[in-house]
């Protein structure tokens, strides 16, 4: 063992292997998935740093002025989908899109500011009636065409994301107080006054995102002047406010207003930003877990993770490590105390239980679907300051088993995930539902490459095993990633074009392989593979049609839910799997929801969880295929991938009868 020094860093490591190859230096280090923190951050104070334009792109995603340093994510043009699963879901989500009109989207925000509209308004949570209207027309919406744009190259989506845009200008004129809404400000009165009222500031965080979105990732100039605008009324309305009555009013469900506001800080320079984004600070929230403390029993799940996102924005742009010890521990605390094998949390959007207590928690309403789109936001930001795998290792796995999967042939998208037996997945309708989740949704399909590469320097890391090509056009690299995974057990990595220059390739090494995980470069097998659950570092000087081929075998293992040893989920590699109960409801509203409800009427109790027979329940029929087998006492079962259920009824967790495990 040595200390292995790069860029004036030391980061312990293993060289296992050392040799020189036609010219090449390449060596193979073996680093630990408990080395943490490699990366020596600065811990100065509050006082706020700015990104050069030039970072604007990744800024959204985590970088900031000192990128070099940190592992950022790509920009998203640099990366576009190859043929598989992953593009195919894009393309739904993307028609999808394309089905919504920017007049019926624009009706509200029209109205509300004084201009005509004939435009026949959209339904569900966008009614003209609804208090979160606008959430998605002017917010999600936005988003995704923005991310769309980025990164598939779609010009429709991205005129119509400017036709929003000028169409939301317009009414900012109009209303002439910076003020950008599908509802009048008396909702915001409501706020101040205690009175009830659904989520106002949630509201605006959307809009406000989507506009920042149009901006950084298309280069719409008009969104960032009208996101400034908001803000600033924002400001404006919160003068004469005192502290209490302020916090009073944050107990009331305000988004990511925080995130929104130090990404504009940090895109403009202004520091005012900043100190508006601070009013949206809960020290009743944040201290607890400053202090490595789990109060999240009776919280609401998604009201609460995008203020992490908020705090992890707030350490990347001012330095503050108490921002980073907050965001840090919640997520620690949520996945390794309150999440379901899926990797996603929550029954009936909250934190119901004790931490590590989920024993009787399986229903239709758990995990909702907006809470895993946030926390894998959170988990791609905390990755770039520790370059830990286990982040990876969870983004993986929520992408897999309730991200893929939640999206039908139509682009509508789930809202709960339920995880008691018996139960199948539900989605929104075209024009009547406009939930939360399907905006989230709408964002998660368009944005499938944005973390499958990183960088640091001029090193890249390779984080997810998707068909793809990386275009890192500053430093001439291009990496082809050819694989059918997870159908296909490993992936293979081409360098179709390199400059002459050393540079590390990290490629992870997932938890849930086995030590017979093999890498070859240019079919030559490495003796030194890393610890599943961390990154292999291959450093060398590439050249044009270099492979790196990885091996990653997969095999059956269990996981118990927290606070049960009785009740245990299979899994097969990253992937949850479920048993295929028999048909569902295909069509009808059990299948498609239409309003503003969000489960079927009139649903049935969920059915006994499977019993298990014997300790060994699940076997592997075809692992090419992805088709297992799950004795059950009442007989044989037929075993899927979760994201491959589609109009089945299923169950993801099994009763140990006996009390024995698989081993
Ligand atoms: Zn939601």
């Amino acid at each position: 063992m040595r200390l292995y020094r790069r860029e004036g860093h030391e980061v312990a490591c293993v060289v296992r292997q050392t040799f020189t190859e036609a010219g090449s230096q390449q060596e193979i280090s073996m680093t630990s998935h408990s080395r943490r923190a490699f990366l020596k951050m600065s811990a100065a104070g509050a006082a706020l740093r700015f990104v050069t334009p030039a970072a604007f792109t990744s800024l959204l995603a985590g970088a900031d002025e000192r990128g070099s340093e940190r592992i950022v994510p790509f920009p998203l043009s640099a990366v576009r989908l190859g043929s598989g699963i992953f593009a195919e879901q894009a393309e739904m989500n993307a028609r999808y899109l394309d089905s919504l009109t920017t007049d019926r989207l624009l009706h509200s925000f029209r109205l509300t500011a004084g201009i005509t509209s004939s435009a026949k308004p959209y339904g569900g949570w966008e009614t003209p009636t609804t208090e979160l209207r606008g959430h998605f027309n002017g917010g999600h919406y936005l988003s995704a065409v923005a991310l769309a744009s980025a990164t598939a190259g779609n010009s429709v989506l991205k005129a119509r994301g400017d036709e929003v845009v000028g169409g939301l200008a317009q009414c900012q004129q109009k209303n002439g107080n910076g003020y950008v809404s599908a509802f009048p400000t008396a909702l915001f009165e409501h706020l101040q006054e205690g009175k009830p009222v659904w989520a106002p500031f949630y509201t605006y965080h959307k809009i406000m995102a989507g506009l920042l979105d149009m901006y950084v990732l298309t280069g719409n100039t008009d969104a960032l002047k009208v996101a400034e605008g908001m803000a600033q009324w924002v400001n404006g309305y919160f003068e004469g406010i005192s502290d209490e009555q302020r916090q009073r009013m944050l107990r009331t469900e305000y988004g990511g207003m925080n995130e929104s506001l130090v990404n504009l800080a940090a895109l403009t320079k202004k520091q005012q930003y900043l100190d508006t984004a601070k009013l949206f600070e809960q020290p009743s929230i944040l201290d607890p877990l400053a202090a490595r403390r789990d109060e999240l029993k009776g919280l609401h799940a998604n009201t609460n993770v995008p203020k992490m996102i908020g705090a992890a924005r707030m350490y990347e742009v001012t330095g503050d490590r108490r921002y980073r010890r907050i965001a840090e521990y919640f997520l620690e605390e949520v996945l390794t105390a309150r999440s379901y094998a899926i990797g996603n949390t929550s029954l009936d959007e909250h934190w119901t239980t004790p931490a590590g207590e989920l024993k009787g928690s399986l229903g239709w309403t758990n995990a909702e679907c907006c809470v895993a789109y946030n926390l894998m936001k959170l988990e791609r930001l905390v990755f770039g300051w520790t370059g830990d795998a286990r982040w990876m290792d969870a983004y993986e796995r929520a992408m897999f088993n309730c991200r893929l999967g939640t999206q039908n042939a139509q682009g509508l998208k789930q809202y709960f995930f339920p995880l008691a037996a018996g139960y199948w997945r539900a989605y929104h309708s075209p024009e009547d539902s406009f939930w939360c989740c399907t905006g989230t949704g709408v964002e998660e399909f368009a944005k499938f490459t944005d973390t499958i590469y990183f960088r640091r320097g001029g090193d890249v890391y390779v984080n997810q095993f998707i068909a793809s090509t990386l275009d890192w056009k500053e430093e001439g690299l291009k990496i082809e990633q050819s694989t059918k995974f997870p159908h296909e057990q490993g992936t293979t990595l081409k360098i179709t074009s390199a400059p002459a220059k050393m540079r590390t390739v990290h490629v992870r090494i997932p938890a849930w392989t086995t030590a017979a995980a093999e890498v070859k470069v240019n079919g030559r097998p490495l003796e030194a593979v890393a610890d599943p659950g961390s990154y292999l570092a291959i450093r060398r000087v590439w050249r044009d049609g270099d492979t790196i081929s990885l091996s990653l075998p997969m095999e059956l293992r269990t996981e118990p839910l927290d606070g049960d040893d009785s009740v245990l989920a299979a899994l097969y590699g990253p992937l949850l799997l479920a048993a295929d109960l028999g048909a569902g409801p295909v069509d009808g509203p059990s299948k498609i929801i239409s309003g503003r409800g969000t489960v079927p009427e009139g649903l049935p109790k969920p059915d006994a969880l499977p019993k298990a027979a014997g300790a060994n329940w699940v076997t592997a029929e075809s692992a090419g295929e992805l088709r297992f087998k799950g004795a059950a006492e009442s007989g044989s079962l037929d075993v899927l991938p979760m994201y491959e259920v589609k109009d089945q009824k299923y169950a993801v967790y099994w009763q140990m009868g006996d009390g024995k495990k698989q081993s």
